[in-house]
């Protein structure tokens, strides 16, 4: 048995492992913290013939009932190197760096622009692929570069432009790369006001959404001019329940997991929510999180 098989986890519960706490298992799970058990990973399931998926922190996923048939390979690569000019910062971390972590370092370094990222309970890789974004900013705005992989192990960088960054997607999912890590464009800083933006910010989110309940976030995309999470809300949707699947009392625009919920409850839910607002509005509104495992 190879290295690599060893760290293998069979019939692992993706509920451990998604924000939502909901999902069934996946045959096959590891984690890898460097490009090397990463490039094992991928030979292994050529190998072996069965599907591989990457996650980050799983805080944009739901996963199905049924769960995942293949390999789910947590990305866990932290690398973080810091390169400060007199007017201008350049940081390179690692897909599995946490967005709070890094807000809370770069706070320590005196380095500013990322405030409005902190409160994202995701990675940076999955910042990256999903175009993450926060009061008025979104990763394009400070991403000079990302060092990637493809399926066959080949390993290059894309330019901020080369990333193809829209609203809440980028060329990551249309192509199967896999990030390893990305450069930031960031800036001096004095620390009492990072601290009081990060803070002021933080607040207002815990205010605002149900940061206590387990979900995925957003559930649908906002669209140009449009409040998603208004529109459900003067549905009169919140509070509205299937199963253990709730609309948040807090914000509309969150599908929580209130009572040990299922994938399909969420999915009902989900589909009912759209059904109503298409009916009111005549708006199709979309999902932001991402949905895997076998249907
Ligand atoms: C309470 C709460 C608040 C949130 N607030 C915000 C917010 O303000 N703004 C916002 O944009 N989002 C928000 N989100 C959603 C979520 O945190 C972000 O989308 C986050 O960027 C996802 O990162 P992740 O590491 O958890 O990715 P995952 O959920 O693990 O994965 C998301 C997608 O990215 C892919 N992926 C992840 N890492 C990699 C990698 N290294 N290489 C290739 N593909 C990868 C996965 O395959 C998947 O398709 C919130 C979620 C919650 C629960």
């Amino acid at each position: 048995m190879s290295n690599i098989e060893k760290k293998i986890k069979q019939n692992e519960p993706m509920k451990n492992h998604t924000s939502f706490k909901i999902g069934g298992t996946a045959d096959l799970f590891l984690k890898v913290a460097t490009i090397e058990e990463l490039m094992q990973a991928i030979e292994y399931a050529k190998t072996k013939k069965i599907p591989i998926y990457f996650i980050g922190n799983g805080s944009n996923l739901l996963v199905t009932d049924k769960g995942i048939r293949g390999l789910v390979v947590k990305i866990d690569i932290q690398n973080i190197s810091i390169q400060k000019a007199e007017n201008s910062v350049k940081v390179t971390v690692g897909a599995g760096y946490k967005m709070m972590a890094l807000a809370r370092e770069l706070l320590n370094q005196e380095i500013t622009g990322f405030e409005e990222f902190a409160g994202i309970p995701g990675t940076i890789g999955g910042a990256i692929y999903m175009n993450a974004g926060a009061y008025g900013k979104e990763m394009k705005d400070i991403v000079i570069s990302t060092k990637c992989m493809d399926l066959d192990g080949k390993i290059f960088t894309l330019s901020n432009k080369e990333q193809e960054f829209t609203y809440r997607d980028s060329i990551f999912e249309k192509n199967n790369y896999i990030i390893l890590e990305t450069t930031l464009q960031l800036n001096n800083g004095i620390k009492s006001k990072i601290e009081n933006k990060m803070t002021k910010l933080l607040k207002e989110r815990k205010e605002k959404q149900p940061i206590g309940e387990p979900s995925a976030g957003s559930t649908f995309k906002r669209q140009e001019g449009i409040i998603t999470a208004k529109l459900i809300d003067e549905c009169g949707l919140k509070g509205y329940s299937i199963g253990g699947a709730k609309v948040s009392e807090k914000h509309a625009g969150f599908v929580v997991n209130s009572n040990n919920a299922t994938a399909k409850d969420v999915l009902d839910l989900i589909k009912y929510i759209k059904e109503k607002v298409y009916e009111k509005y005549g708006i199709k509104i979309e999902e932001e999180l991402r949905i895997i495992g076998e249907e």
